[in-house]
């Protein structure tokens, strides 16, 4: 599938949840309402539309949500998906969780054909874990990630950088990465849904964090990609790398080659704009198996150039897009 702007479209990522057992500051309000079950799809819709993609072209694979592992039945999806591995029709499944699940889902994961993950933790220190996560526990964490990795997972961290919350602690991070083989992406926060701070009052830009880097940290420059938006160095320390994604400060969009669905059926084409294609309303239509590979090529044609993030005081009461990363799948 080729966009209007020449773009190749082979990258799917799935909201199989709005719910989440953290409530990340940065991510969502504590008092979140949730969907009502009726608007959500079913595991089996989900995997018909994702089936649909694959039809039309689509290699990899990412689950998120909200938290991916939360989902009731999860691991029916991701055995089912992971049988597209086995046919040669998807080169990659993958994952995005906050990790307070993986002790119990590592195994199975490994299992199903998936080979890495990415796992979001923004701070090592206890007590700030829970004051960003509100609801999370380090240690859950941290045991899901020694399971991840015991079972053969490759896992890569993301770390979203929130000035005056963990800007200390950053270089303390790629020191504990890479002692543990695994690569890091720093994330600038984005305007994304109403939460419970100002955004301009912790936005950092990663040109700042980079640079902070340097000085402890011997970093190269690589053309190293995985299929998402970072932009990576090679960490001669260590021999990991270190990614970042830069929203914000640099744009990334000329080289996007992704769309995201979210749970509710929603496919947007553009992480930072509201235009969207609904799946939901095909798939639960008069023989909608059929219609969807047609509403995918046509929504696919609409895919924007790329979003218009700002993060200032002036926009703090407006984000970019009124709906949560949660909803849209990070
Ligand atoms: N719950 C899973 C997790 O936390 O990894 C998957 C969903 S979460 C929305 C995906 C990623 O988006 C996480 O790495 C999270 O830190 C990031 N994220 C959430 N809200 C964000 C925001 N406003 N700006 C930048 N990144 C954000
Ligand atoms: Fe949940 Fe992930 Fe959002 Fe945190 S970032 S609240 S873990 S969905």
């Amino acid at each position: 599938m080729i966009d209007p702007f020449g773009r190749e479209i082979s990258y799917l990522r799935v909201s199989v949840t709005d719910r989440c057992d953290f409530r990340c500051t940065y991510c969502m309000a504590e008092n979140m309402t949730f969907l009502p079950k009726k608007d959500v799809l079913s595991l089996e819709e989900l995997e018909a539309v994702t089936a649909a993609f694959i039809r039309k072209g689509v290699r990899k694979v990412r689950l998120t949500g909200g938290e991916p592992l939360v989902r009731k039945g999860i691991m029916s999806l991701i055995n089912n998906l992971g049988l597209y591995l086995q046919s040669g029709e998807l080169d990659e499944l993958t994952l995005t969780t906050n990790g307070s699940q993986l002790s119990k889902y590592a195994n199975g994961l490994k299992a199903a054909g998936v080979k890495r993950i990415n796992v979001s933790l923004d701070t090592l220190d206890p007590h700030k874990f829970k004051e960003i996560t509100r609801w999370g526990n380090l240690d859950k964490v941290l045991e899901g990630l020694d399971a991840a990795q015991k079972a053969g997972l490759k896992v890569k961290i993301n770390t979203v950088a929130v000035r005056g919350v963990n800007d200390m602690e950053l270089d303390e991070m790629v020191r504990w990465a890479g002692q543990r083989d695994m690569d890091i992406t720093f994330i600038e926060t984005m305007p994304m849904g109403e939460i419970d701070e100002l955004r301009s009052d912790r936005f950092l830009s990663l040109e700042e964090v980079k640079e902070k880097l340097s000085q402890s940290w011997t970093l190269t420059s690589t053309d190293y990609k995985t299929g998402g938006p970072a932009d990576y160095v090679d960490v001669a320390e260590s021999g990991t790398k270190i990614g970042f994604i830069t929203p914000l400060s640099h744009n990334f969009c000329e080289s996007c080659n992704r769309v995201r669905l979210t749970c509710t059926g929603m496919l947007y084409m553009c992480l930072g704009q509201n235009d969207n294609a609904d799946m939901k309303k095909i798939i639960r239509s008069e023989n909608g198996l059929e219609k969807l590979d047609q509403a995918i090529e046509e929504a696919i044609s609409r895919k924007p150039k790329g979003h218009d993030f700002v993060i200032d005081r002036e926009h703090d009461s407006t984000p970019a897009v009124g709906r949560h990363m949660s909803v849209t799948g990070g």
